[in-house]
């Protein structure tokens, strides 16, 4: 008989994974911590990789509804100097594999594509607890519980799942971003509307490494800048980020002498910044086999930010519903063969994320990332 699954998180990745089941007629719940969809805004851009968050939408049976939502152009990718010098200017030709979509446009299709009462929202995990012969029980805040043979943590890089099954815990990459929000730009900020263009912007200090600025131009003309430093939490912690003005002026002082356009990314802010710190799990992560549960996406592989998460997020959730598909009358059987794939392709992207992300930080920026997008125009 097919083991109904039980889903913590309901991102990309538990999402995935419940379509997957549902187009497969597993049962399956999600229950998710936040009150309802529209509980938090799910800003940013993602660009969706052809070789694995693509197959994973094709696989939840939505490359049409997908498609639906890539913004077309925006896929332009800009390099520049502190000093405003452009570096590289690459258009969106239509021809490259990895299509941008909002976050939030993505989460809704998936939402949209269960049936009704599949994801309980308002249902934060506090606590699992282990049953034996494979059960384990979910305590929700509040008290209810629920008691599961097949249980998936889908829940992020704070997991309330990951326990069960290792140790490991995620550590402070030394870097964190601060993110700001310019509306309708080309209207209200034009100078640094023109220096994002029409997609990706990345702007660097020559040899430096400890400060980045990055961004996007989202749906809508609105500017998305990650504002990457290399400072303890506690340099953030002791600014006021509800006084954002002061907050902003503060993060630009860290800028001085960068072009005006750049810096207006951080002091034109038209929201409140916001601090998220990078963190990450050790890259071989991986756990031995116990009955009955196992983690998708960043619960189980959390990376520092390198542009792949949400897209092997997607891939877990689809691979661990056809695994299940597969192996409908043997559950552990399904775990063990994914958890067999997912474990060498996870630490591989993230030791090549890894690579990536110190590219931008490593003492010969902006030259190696410049070699990096030239070497992708080559043909292979
Ligand atoms: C600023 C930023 C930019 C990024 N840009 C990109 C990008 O361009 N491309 C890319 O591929 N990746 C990107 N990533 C990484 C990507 O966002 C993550 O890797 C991806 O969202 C992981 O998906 P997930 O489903 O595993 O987890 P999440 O998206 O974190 O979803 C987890 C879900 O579980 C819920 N939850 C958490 N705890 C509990 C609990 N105790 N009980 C119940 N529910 C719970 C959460 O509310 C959430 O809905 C970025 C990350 C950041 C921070």
């Amino acid at each position: 008989m097919t083991t109904p699954v039980t889903i913590i998180g309901a991102g990309l990745g538990g999402l995935v994974l419940a379509r997957v089941l549902h187009l497969h007629g597993i049962p399956v719940a999600v229950y998710e911590a936040e009150p309802s969809p529209m509980a938090r805004t799910q800003g940013g851009l993602l660009d969706i990789h052809h070789h694995n968050g693509q197959p994973a939408l094709q696989a939840a049976g939505l490359t049409d509804e997908f498609r639906s939502i890539i913004l077309e152009g925006h896929q332009a990718m800009r390099i520049l100097h502190r000093d405003g010098t452009v570096l590289l200017d690459q258009a969106d030709d239509g021809t490259g594999g990895r299509p941008e979509v909002q976050r939030g446009e993505l989460r809704q299709l998936l939402l949209d594509s269960l049936p009704a009462g599949t994801v309980r929202w308002g249902h934060k995990a506090d606590g699992v607890r282990a049953l034996g012969g494979g059960r384990h029980e979910v305590t929700f805040a509040g008290g209810r519980t629920t008691v599961t043979r097949l249980l998936v943590g889908a829940d992020g890089a704070w997991s309330r799942v990951r326990p069960l099954l290792s140790d490991a815990a995620p550590e402070y990459s030394g870097r964190s971003f601060v993110e700001t929000y310019l509306f309708d730009a080309d209207t209200r900020h034009p100078a640094s509307a023109q220096a994002v263009g029409g997609g990706s912007l990345g702007t660097f200090e020559p040899g430096g490494n400890e400060k980045w600025i990055g961004a996007h131009r989202e749906s809508g003309g609105t500017l998305h800048a990650y504002v990457t430093l290399l400072k303890p939490q506690e340099w953030f912690a002791a600014i006021d980020f509800t006084d954002a003005a002061a907050a902003t002026a503060r993060i630009a002082r860290e800028f001085d002498g960068w072009a005006p356009e750049l810096t207006a990314l951080i002091t034109d802010s038209d929201t409140t910044p916001v601090v998220r710190p990078h963190y990450a799990l050790p890259v071989e992560h991986r756990w031995d086999r116990v009955p009955g549960v196992t983690l998708v996406g960043d619960a189980a592989h959390l990376s520092v930010p390198n542009g792949e998460g949400a897209n092997l997020a997607m891939q877990d959730g689809a691979e661990l519903g056809q695994a299940l598909a597969a192996h409908p009358d043997d559950v552990e059987a399904a775990l063990a063969a994914y958890e067999q794939t997912m474990f060498p392709r996870s630490a591989e992207a993230a030791a090549e994320g890894l690579r990536h992300y110190e590219l931008l930080f490593d003492g010969t920026t902006p030259q190696g990332l410049l070699d990096l997008f030239s070497a992708a125009e080559q043909p292979q």
